[in-house]
């Protein structure tokens, strides 16, 4: 009898975890659940060029339609895995259908975390994560009029970016004192304000929201300063939280996300995750770390597959995203929950520079902003944890590759 290999959450770590499977030569059962209704698609242009409109649906799906027909694997879309029975080895549907496995990925994803203040439930207040969110704010962008933006994260910030291309009229509110601050900081925080700012957003910073008012639908938004903002839709981006309850019922080890060792297997042999759910044990780090970026996902569904054949593959490929806004893009590479300086190559006014954080005097994230084709440079900085000087750093006429010392096979 051949194995049964079950994947729940047909996202991108899922995908990617079934297509590595068949690439891999596993030639048994591919059970692949998703609680959406749509193939596996990915999320990056949901805030982006799809939003605005610029690109045809067909451009985000992970595969082409035909994809899992021919390669056998077994998508089950809109069917949402409700239970897990860790000592008979199924996973239980939402119409009571058992799945027996042999090796279960749980590639669950996340989910926008939920604001339960005064006028939550009001039509009009709007969050994004999936297609069918995206598609509804964007026939809200067609309509036009004025939007608030809660929150100026990732989420945030790119929403903003594309109702100001479309012409609306648009108000951030924020707690933090610039947009993006948690991450970058408040100096690099500052160059996204700005452009914000160029680009005529109006910025609400160290405002939260209190309530949302109206009638049937929002009509206003009730700041934490006490007065009130006119809009006619409102988009919630207030960070997402793991989807972790199949495990966490099942009695699998989980805190911020499922607890997974290097290889993403989780405290129950033969059970993975992947992606945005998974809080992996990362060797370069020596911590675990959750991560909630495209690359991961892209990255980690192939390892878990790979370890579920056994191959005992460690995931240690260092955090990368990227973001679009206007005319500007950038990549991040690290991470650095804390540091103790950021040092520029280039002006951030000029929008055209890379930022480093450093702790002592090792970098543990780089920016590369509307500067291109030095991101793999900079993982290798990161990764050799060479000390380096700020001022070679900050100085254009040093080749960065030069700072990467030898051993770690730099690129110029
Ligand atoms: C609008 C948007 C823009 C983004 N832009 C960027 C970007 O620019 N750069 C970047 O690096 N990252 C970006 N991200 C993040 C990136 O998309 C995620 O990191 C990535 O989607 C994670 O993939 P995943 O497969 O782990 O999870 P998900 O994409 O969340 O997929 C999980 C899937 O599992 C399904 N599921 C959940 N529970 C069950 C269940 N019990 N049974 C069956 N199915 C279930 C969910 O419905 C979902 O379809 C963005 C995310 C969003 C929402």
């Amino acid at each position: 009898m051949t194995d049964t290999f079950v994947i729940a959450g047909a996202g991108f770590a899922g995908a990617k975890a079934a297509e590595a499977l068949r690439e891999e030569g596993f030639d048994g059962r591919i059970v692949l659940i998703g609680a959406e209704h749509d193939r596996p698609y990915e999320r990056p242009p949901l805030s982006k060029d799809y939003l605005r409109g610029d690109v045809e649906r067909e451009t985000i799906y992970v595969h082409p339609e035909g994809f899992y027909v021919e390669h056998d694997v077994e998508l089950q879309a809109g069917r949402r895995a409700v239970e897990l029975d860790l000592a008979r080895r199924e996973l239980v549907l939402d119409d009571g259908e058992s799945l027996r496995y042999d090796r279960l990925l749980l590639a669950t994803g996340a989910e926008p975390r939920r604001l339960s203040i005064s006028g939550s439930e009001l039509d009009g207040v709007l969050y994004l994560r999936s297609v069918t969110d995206c598609d509804a704010l964007r026939e809200r962008l067609d309509r036009g009029g004025s939007l608030v933006v809660v929150g100026g994260g990732w989420i945030g910030s790119e929403v903003a970016a594309c109702a100001r291309t479309r012409g609306l009229d648009v108000t951030v509110l924020d707690p933090q004192t610039v947009p993006l601050e948690r991450v970058l900081g408040h100096e690099v925080g500052a160059a996204y304000r700005d452009i914000h700012l160029d680009h005529g957003v109006r910025m609400r910073p160290g405002t939260a929201v209190a309530a949302f008012e109206g009638a049937d639908s929002v009509e206003r938004v009730r700041t934490s300063a006490g007065d009130t903002i006119d809009c006619d839709f409102v988009v919630v981006g207030v960070g997402v939280r793991p989807c972790i309850e199949l495990a966490e019922r099942a009695g699998i080890a989980v805190g911020d996300g499922i607890l997974v060792d290097e290889r993403l297997e989780s405290s129950v042999p033969g059970v993975f995750a992947a992606g945005d759910v998974a809080n992996a044990h990362h060797p370069f780090y020596g911590e675990r770390v959750r991560v909630e970026h495209w690359n991961n996902a892209l990255h980690q569904g192939p390892t878990a597959a790979l370890n579920m054949l056994d191959r005992a593959v460690a995931y240690d490929a260092l955090q990368y995203f990227f973001s679009d806004q206007y005319e500007t893009g950038m990549e991040y590479t690290g991470l650095a929950r804390t540091w103790d300086r950021v040092v520029f190559r280039g002006d951030p006014a000029s929008r055209e520079f890379i930022a480093f954080w450093l702790t002592g005097d090792r970098v543990v994230a780089g920016m590369n902003f509307n500067v291109w084709d030095v991101s793999e440079t900079i993982q290798q900085l990161i990764r050799s944890r060479a000390e380096v000087d700020d001022a070679q750093l900050a100085d254009p006429g040093v080749p960065l590759g030069a700072l990467v010392p030898e051993a770690e096979g730099r690129v110029a």
